[in-house]
């Protein structure tokens, strides 16, 4: 299993543990759902800790990941995508 490091935590933890982020064509951050979002892409874990960590800074994180500026969702936004992007990594994993 590759190992993948946390944009908000900066731990390295296996793949499958981490949700995949990735941008969409209008540069827009969103959730890789399927695992087949193409091009940049970060990992980040399901947790709130990280997520606001990741949003802290003035969203460096993100601009580290993505080599760049992207848009971000809101938080909540990206939460909810998070947490159903672990939910089938799960079902994935199972
Ligand atoms: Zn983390």
């Amino acid at each position: 299993m590759p190992d993948r490091t946390c944009i908000g935590c900066r731990k390295v933890r296996d793949k499958s543990g981490l949700v995949r982020i990735t941008v969409d064509l209008g540069g827009m951050l969103t959730v890789d759902k399927d695992g087949r979002g193409g091009g940049r892409g970060g990992y980040i874990c399901p947790s709130d800790e990280c997520l606001i960590a990741s949003y802290k800074g003035d969203k460096r994180c993100f601009a580290r990941a993505f080599k760049g500026d992207v848009v971000l969702p809101t938080m909540d936004d990206l939460k909810l995508a998070i947490k159903e992007g672990a939910l089938l990594n799960k079902h994935i994993n199972q």
